[in-house]
């Protein structure tokens, strides 16, 4: 575990929020202030695939509503030329 003080207030690597000199961690997302290069790599590459997910859930739900919406047309017009 490291101990190093900081001479200097810092900015986080992963949400940029400005932390105090006194602070081992980020104050707002918990990051540490002496992250190396492929922690913070592997921090981005994790938010990507957050996004992506979240993306293809969006995605999928709209087509789910499109879908829906097209057969309850079809069942009106099915209907109308019933009657
Ligand atoms: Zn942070």
């Amino acid at each position: 575990m490291s101990h190093k003080k900081l001479s200097y207030d810092w900015v986080c690597h992963a949400c940029k929020a400005e932390n105090s000199k006194q602070a081992q961690q980020c104050q707002v997302c918990g990051y540490a202030a002496f992250a190396s290069m492929q922690s913070i790599k592997n921090h981005e590459s994790q938010q990507r695939k957050a996004e992506f997910q979240l993306s293809r859930e969006q995605t999928v739900q709209v087509l789910f509503w499109v879908v829906t919406g097209i057969i309850v047309l079809l069942f009106k017009f099915a209907l109308m030329l019933w009657i």
